[in-house]
């Protein structure tokens, strides 16, 4: 029998504020395993710490709730040990670029087949709205009271610059766009970034759902933009003013670490020529 999203539905009582925007990013979530037609069973989500975090509460499959910074460390290991899985690794900015960015770096160049979603509200929520790694220069909180001064951490830039085969950017306000983006995340096979504008509606009243409206840029409506572009996507990036969504940049030839790792010749790998995917 087909999945239903009653089937990824559980009787947890959401913590979440009303209208935060993680729910629309646990809605397009379910909706793309519903139409991938994976079952629960299949699939496991890995959540760091955050508000972000809790999603792996709210849907019924396999769920590991991990430390501060460690969901990418944690899933890429679950799935190396159990290659039928679907693994989603789920957090937040504050918890995926500051204590987080050493296991993202390596996870970016290390392409084992995950699907990263970042609930990114350009704050720290949990803990009651300081100033994060992605919020804005001069982004004023209780951390920063006279503003931001530190420059905002551009995770799909450093995506791309890491080798990373699939980044996108959804925004949870736009569902039909978003299930497209993870269902694509889902079937690219190395690792995916799905890196979501998820406002924060309790303590960020800068970076709010009217603000996206407002500044988001769908490169999916782009005609002339080719996400095949490693090189474009990152012009996009750098020379744009407005925030992006949709798919920045695909690799079709995307080689995932459980294939390299195949491919390991049985003498060994010293005279390997590196140059040369197996
Ligand atoms: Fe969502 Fe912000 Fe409330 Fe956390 S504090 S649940 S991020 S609205
Ligand atoms: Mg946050």
């Amino acid at each position: 029998m087909a999945v239903t999203m009653a089937d990824f539905r559980t009787s947890e009582k959401s913590w979440w504020c009303p209208g935060c925007g993680d729910f629309g990013v646990l809605a397009a979530l379910q909706k793309a395993l519903v139409e991938l037609g994976i079952e629960p069973e299949k699939v496991a989500v890995v959540s760091g710490i955050g508000c972000s975090g809790k999603i792996g509460n709210y849907i019924n499959s396999y769920n590991l709730h991990t430390v501060h910074g460690r969901a990418l460390a944690a899933a890429q290991g679950l799935k190396l040990a159990n290659r039928e899985l679907t693994v989603i690794a789920a957090g937040g900015d504050g918890d995926g670029f500051a204590i987080g960015m050493g296991h993202y770096m390596h996870a970016l160049r290390r392409n084992v087949d995950i699907t990263y979603i970042v609930m990114d509200n350009m704050i720290y929520g949990l803990t009651k709205g300081q100033t994060s790694p992605t919020s804005e220069h001069g982004f004023q909180t209780k951390s920063t009271p006279a503003g931001n001064v530190e420059r905002t951490v551009n995770q799909l830039q450093l995506a791309i610059a890491s080798g990373c085969g699939f980044v996108a950017n959804g925004f949870s306000a736009n569902q039909k766009q978003l299930v497209e983006i993870i269902k694509r995340a889902i079937q690219h096979p190395g690792f995916a970034l799905v890196n979501t504008y998820s406002p924060c509606v309790t303590f960020n009243k800068q970076n709010t759902f009217d603000f996206f409206k407002q500044h988001l840029t769908n490169l999916d409506e782009d005609p002339t933009y080719d996400r095949h572009d490693r090189f474009a996507a990152m012009k996009k990036l750098m020379e744009t003013e407005e925030l992006v969504t949709g798919i920045v940049y695909e690799d079709p030839n995307s080689v995932r670490y459980e294939d390299r790792v195949a491919g390991y010749p049985a003498e060994g790998i010293v005279n390997r020529d590196w140059s040369v995917d197996p």
